[in-house]
């Protein structure tokens, strides 16, 4: 009977009068959500979170994201990992500059978000000096847990995503906070 062969319920609900809209756009965030691979951008001890996220214990892979890139080339989503050195700043840029579009910023942990306890001549306060940041994620530093949950946010915002449109999104955002301040 149909019941028990698969094949032929598959074809029968094939057959049925239902039917499934989407768009494109729908269709090619779904896809991007699901296969994020991150740029090396390890910079301090959140680094080590970070990396305890990718082992057996966290699995970052089980959402897609396992594959960090040593190339920019090769990667959609930079993670700053801890504290931004003025020296390292322009590194971090030429990286950012090097990945294709579209491509998202985690800004993970203290540190990278605002400086943290480094309010001194040495550190950037805050990685969105350099690069748009897309999520800011706090901690000192962020559990692995935490870097996950941050994951999953920004993967709905990219299976959200206009194609090819949120960096004018982010363009305008910053625009309107600086005319408020
Ligand atoms: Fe290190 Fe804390 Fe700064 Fe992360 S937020 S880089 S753990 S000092």
């Amino acid at each position: 009977s149909k019941r028990d062969d698969p094949y032929a319920q598959a074809a029968s609900e094939v057959d049925s009068p239902g039917f499934l809209l989407t768009t494109v756009e729908r269709l090619a965030g779904l896809a991007q959500a699901r296969s994020m691979w991150p740029v090396t951008m390890g910079l301090a001890c959140c680094a080590i979170e970070m990396m305890a996220a990718g082992t057996p214990r966290f699995d970052m892979s089980r959402f897609g994201w396992e594959v960090f890139r040593a190339s920019p080339r090769h990667a959609d989503v930079m993670i700053v990992s801890g504290r931004v050195s003025h020296k390292m700043a322009p590194i971090v840029r030429n990286v950012y500059d090097s990945m294709p579009e579209p491509k998202w910023v985690i800004s993970m942990g203290a540190c990278a978000s605002s400086g943290g306890i480094f309010n001194n001549y040495a550190i950037v306060q805050g990685c969105d000096h350099i690069v748009p940041v897309d999520i800011y994620l706090p901690g000192c530093p962020p559990r692995p847990e935490m870097l996950l949950n941050a994951m999953l946010e920004l993967t709905r915002q990219v299976e959200r995503k206009p194609l090819f449109g949120h960096r004018e999104e982010i363009a305008r955002a910053v625009e309107a906070a600086a005319l408020e301040a």
